[in-house]
């Protein structure tokens, strides 16, 4: 089957090498020529585990092949699956759909045979017909049939949830596509991975719905954490003893700095938008969102308390930088509304991170440092703060950081220690609902 992405990026890049993987004859089209320059080359231009070594072994197959435009590859296409950014819309917290759109307009002008045009990006309701009325507006003899394949893959773990997802979401609006799509995925039916089928709209609100309800279990426990602050109970016991509950589940109910990246906050906006275009208001995610905003400016203020009320001229250490671990994004990171405050406040901040420090260059403050080693970033701080959980923050050498910093405030934004062994150790220890 051959197969066009377009969009290159953290999503449309992941499922390429997978459907390679999966025995499909894969071209991913992007319109920024360096990244597919690179992509050529085999160098893969984000931080993802395990994406260089699939995407080698499937250029290397001749499965998978990176091109600049879609004129030389539309023509074979039998699925042509757009996977393009849909970031919130300057001014409005709408989802942009400009990239969407001028992706439907190039594919009306190439378009020849039959084809499916699939939508993997995040997209409000009606975004799939309204796909195919630019496309049949443009290209009136275009066959085509619109479907909604809507994506639901985490940054870090990406191949992973690619390869054995919870569930596949197929919205579509004819047998064409259902039985291309299923065909596609059909290596992921062999290990019984539950296939939806649903209208278009179904599909989309399921993607919207899906991200809203992670954030809502989020910034619940965000929430509850200030009242286990100010009452003595522990957030942790909160979270373990409501999650063993079948019903509720475990996960997402960990305390940090307020959900962040590259979907929830845009993904809720973009819902509260689109309910309140229909007058279906959602008081529910309006709050999610408020909660969320109020956590990371608690935990600016958190920050102050821990110095005792002044940050000016304190040299901060930030461990973490990109919005959770094992990813290089930052977009929407909780640090990036954290430290510009900081350094508003004349704090003196330097920051490591394993590998979010190249884009955060171009979003923090020129005032801040960055240092590619733990050590050098802690030497002489007044307090440290840990933003991210990588792994290399898990196990740090408490006596070693001890020594080398001039103060001893450990504030602990992501709960990864015990407040015992770094009291045993002198520090003075901040973490969140504990
Ligand atoms: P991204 O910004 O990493 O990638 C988008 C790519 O599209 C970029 O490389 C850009 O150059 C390219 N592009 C834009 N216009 C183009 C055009 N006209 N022709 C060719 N290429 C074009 O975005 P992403 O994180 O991969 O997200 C893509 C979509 O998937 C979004 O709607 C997002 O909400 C959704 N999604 C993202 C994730 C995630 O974890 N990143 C998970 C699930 C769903």
């Amino acid at each position: 089957m051959n197969v066009v992405i377009i969009g290159s990026g953290y999503v449309g890049l992941v499922s390429g090498a997978c459907f390679a993987e999966f025995g499909a004859n894969v071209h991913c089209v992007d319109n920024d020529l360096e990244k597919i320059n690179q992509l050529r080359k085999g160098d893969i231009p984000i931080y993802e585990p395990g994406l260089q070594e699939l995407v080698n072994r499937n250029l290397k197959n001749n499965c998978l092949s990176f091109h600049e435009s879609l004129d030389d590859v539309l023509n074979d296409a039998d699925l042509v699956f757009i996977a393009v950014g849909t970031p919130t819309r300057r001014g409005d917290g709408h989802a942009d759909l400009k990239y969407v759109y001028e992706v439907a307009e190039e594919i009306a002008k190439l378009i020849q045979g039959d084809l499916v045009v699939v939508n993997k990006s995040t997209v409000p309701i009606g975004t799939a017909r309204k796909v195919k009325e630019i496309i049949t507006k443009i290209n009136p003899r275009a066959s085509i049939e619109v479907a909604s394949n809507p994506e639901f893959l985490r940054e870090g773990s990406a191949i992973e949830d690619f390869m054995r997802p919870d569930r596949i979401v197929l919205g579509v609006e004819g047998e064409a596509s259902e039985k291309l799509l299923k065909e596609l995925y059909r290596p992921l039916n062999l290990i019984e991975t539950p296939i939806i089928t649903t209208s278009l709209e179904t599909a989309e609100l399921i993607k919207y719905a899906s991200n809203a309800f992670l954030a809502t279990k989020i910034s619940f426990i965000n929430e509850l954490s200030l009242l286990a602050e100010k009452t003595g109970a522990d957030i942790h016991g909160v979270a373990k003893g409501m999650g063993l509950d079948k019903r509720i589940g475990n996960k997402f109910l960990h305390v940090g700095p307020g959900y962040g990246g590259s979907c929830f906050p845009k993904d809720t906006l973009a819902l509260i938008k689109m309910a309140e275009d229909y007058g279906a208001t959602s008081k529910i995610i309006n709050s999610v969102v408020d909660v969320n905003n109020a956590q990371k400016l608690r935990m600016i203020e958190k920050i102050k308390d821990a110095l005792g009320g002044s940050i000016s001229g304190k040299r901060i250490a930030v461990l973490g930088l990109t919005f959770k671990p094992e990813t290089d994004d930052m977009r929407d990171s909780p640090s990036l509304s954290i430290i510009p405050s900081l350094i508003e406040q004349d704090a003196d901040v330097i920051a490591h991170d394993p590998a979010g420090i190249d884009e955060a260059k171009k979003l923090l403050p020129e005032k801040v440092q960055f240092s590619n080693s733990i050590n050098e970033t802690i030497r002489e701080a007044d307090a440290l703060i840990i933003m991210t959980e990588w792994n290399q923050y898990r196990g740090l050498n408490l006596k070693n950081i001890k020594e080398i910093m001039r103060g001893n405030t450990f504030i602990d934004l992501r709960n990864v220690y015990e407040k015992e062994a770094l009291t045993d150790e002198g520090f003075n220890y901040f973490c969140i609902g504990r």
